[in-house]
């Protein structure tokens, strides 16, 4: 049927219902609690069932819509009949009201690359380190990440934990329980939504890196930087919340490891508010269907100050890292 809408604007919408789906199979499989792992390449290199089936469910889904779409998942899963049950067939109608931006409103479905990472933050899924999970569904034209939707299905999951101590220790504010998960989502040239944009204070430097994947490259680039402090924490979706929340001024990851499902969404979401993503050396990032997948040059995002930090990087890891 015709429609009004872009073919972008309609993606995102209905990306963003399929993201929300995500999140209750991500918090399904653990109410369940048969998590299924599998080692991939590695022990820190995980798979679950929540992985398996996000995939299924996000890559169906889009695939039956926008039958066009150049769609990348991160797991390498046996081709199967999908449970109807895993389908998601709506769109957000909040999206479909906001303009498309002019650049992007004659992009033809086949025009489009989607990045998918089921599940970002494995490790830490396995650990129960719930937080530190997110979906991401990015989504490329031209090379460039230009939308992204990011579900943290355990979002409040902490302030649920310590509402709870509250309440026990009769100090409950009152209002309603904090919901459970919450999407964001962003267009280049239109913004990003669904969070409160906040900013480290100034002159305050506040490295996040990864907790399950550190290496002698990753720790001498963080300790160049000359951190007031650093959190070791899961995930690249998770990463890139604390940036744009205001817990963290950069993310530097400096090694190989992560891959452009992990970096598209989260990047858009970044840039959309005026932050910077690229390798440690400096470039942007590509994400073409040929493009290798591996990130590996490594990782460097901030809000703002991005030279300080890019010019911190040591040379001896920049001649370590090969784009
Ligand atoms: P982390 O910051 O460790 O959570 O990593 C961010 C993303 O990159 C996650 O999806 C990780 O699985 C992935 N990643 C980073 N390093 C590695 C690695 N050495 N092996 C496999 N995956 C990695
Ligand atoms: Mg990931
Ligand atoms: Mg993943």
């Amino acid at each position: 049927m015709a429609s009004s809408h872009t073919v972008l604007m309609r993606l995102v919408a209905s990306a963003y219902s399929i993201a929300q789906k995500a999140g209750t199979i991500v918090r399904h499989v653990i109410a369940e609690g048969d998590l299924g792992i599998v080692e991939k390449t590695s022990a820190t290199d995980l798979q679950t069932k929540a992985d398996r089936l996000v995939q299924m469910s996000i890559c169906s889904s889009l695939a039956r819509k926008f039958p066009k779409l150049t769609i990348i998942g991160e797991e390498d899963l046996p081709p199967e009949e999908v449970d109807q049950e895993l389908i998601e067939d709506g769109q957000w109608e909040e999206i479909l009201k906001q303009p498309c931006p002019s650049q992007y409103s004659a992009i033809k479905e086949e025009d489009l690359v989607v990045w998918v990472d089921p599940l970002d933050g494995t490790k830490e899924y396995t650990e129960g380190l719930l937080d530190n999970v997110t979906v991401l569904i990015g989504i490329a034209y031209e090379g460039k990440a230009i939308a992204g939707i990011i579900n943290q299905p355990y979002y409040n999951y902490q302030n649920n934990e310590k509402q709870k101590l509250r309440e026990h220790r009769n100090e409950a504010k009152a209002g309603p329980d904090a919901v459970l998960g919450r999407t964001i989502w962003g267009v280049l040239g239109l913004g990003a939504f669904g969070f409160q944009l906040k900013e480290v204070p100034a002159g305050k430097h506040i490295i996040t890196t990864t907790r399950s994947h550190s290496n002698k490259l990753v720790t001498d680039c963080v300790t160049a930087m000359n951190p007031d402090d650093v959190l070791r924490v899961g995930g690249a979706g998770n990463k890139i919340i604390q940036l744009i929340e205001g817990k963290a001024s950069a993310y530097v990851f400096a090694s190989p490891g992560c891959k452009k499902w992990d970096t598209c969404a989260p990047e858009v979401i970044l840039h959309a508010v005026g932050g910077k993503l690229t390798d440690i050396h400096g470039n942007a990032l590509q994400y073409n269907k040929e493009v290798k997948h591996m990130n590996s040059a490594g990782v460097l995002a901030t809000l703002r100050n991005y030279d300080y930090y890019a010019s911190r990087v040591p040379e001896s890891v920049k001649n370590a890292l090969v784009p």
